[in-house]
């Protein structure tokens, strides 16, 4: 009988790791607008040459969570120094910005030192595009994409200045090696989808009123990629790609999740406009 209630204690503890916590936690999400990058040759993004001949705009999105007190920005956008720039369409990937992070933070009262936490789904220029703007942040990190901004020669769109006070050790950097609960009581999860880099994370919001809301970063960049099984060629591993996007379906779809397409400007509008929040 000693062996049966410990092995029942066992799987009460098992369950309790792996379960979802849906903590009532006090939670807000804003969507930030970081820009958009105009493709001329939308097949770049497939290596089985879907998309021949199309051009696409993607959006760029960053977003704000309040934990209580506490500030979250995710991903860090295109950098604020090609506003005012003209878009030059005749690249492959054409970025533009319109206004930067603090500008935004400010119409809703938040100040850039308030941001305790700067998370970030991937190490490309167009997620840490502003990151400095936060330098005395810590920086949350997939530890595989820390690793990438130190490799010779860098990887495509990895661009290691872009977070140089944190590459200079003069502010913290927390590594993130699998899933990670961040503030401890299951509201928000950085959850690993390798493939895209080495260390992508894709983060579950576990909100009290929309439920939860799962924000891609870029295990996919649009919709289509989804139903196509879509990589791209520029993507590290083929298969971890696969495998994270299996993964993502999985989660929106047992948690009942919003999905947010990070890059796709169809998932705009599943969140409030800012500066209006998701609660
Ligand atoms: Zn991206």
């Amino acid at each position: 009988m000693k062996t049966l209630a410990s092995l029942v204690t066992f799987a009460t503890t098992l369950l309790a790791l792996s379960a979802p916590v849906h903590a009532a936690a006090d939670l807000e999400l804003w969507r930030l607008d970081c820009g958009n990058v105009a493709v001329k040759d939308l097949s770049m993004f497939s290596d089985t040459f879907d998309y021949a001949g199309k051009t696409s705009t993607l959006t760029d999105s960053c977003y704000v969570i309040r934990h209580g007190a506490d500030y979250m920005l995710w991903d860090t956008g295109l950098p604020a120094g090609l506003i005012g720039q003209k878009q030059d369409l005749s690249q492959p990937l054409a970025p533009s910005l319109e206004i930067d992070i603090p500008t935004q933070l400010a119409k809703i009262g938040i100040k850039p030192e308030q941001i305790g936490l700067v998370g970030i789904s991937h190490n490309h220029f167009d997620h840490l595009g502003q990151a400095s703007t936060f330098a005395k942040s810590t920086l949350m990190i997939g530890a595989g994409d820390w690793e990438s901004l130190h490799e010779n020669p860098l990887p495509f769109g990895v661009v290691p200045a872009l977070v140089q006070p944190w590459m200079d050790g003069k502010a913290k950097v927390d590594l993130v090696s699998g899933d990670r609960d961040v503030f401890k009581d299951g509201s928000v999860m950085m959850l690993a989808m390798p493939g895209h880099t080495k260390g992508e994370t894709a983060l579950l919001v576990n909100l009290p009123k929309t439920g939860p809301v799962l924000l891609s970063g870029d295990v996919v960049h649009f919709e289509e990629q989804i139903a196509r099984n879509g990589v791209p060629p520029f993507n590290v591993d083929r298969a971890e790609s696969l495998a994270s996007m299996e993964r993502m379906n999985g989660v929106a779809k047992a948690l009942n999740a919003k999905l947010i397409i990070q890059h796709d400007t169809r998932d705009i509008g599943k969140l409030p406009v800012f500066p209006a929040s998701a609660k």
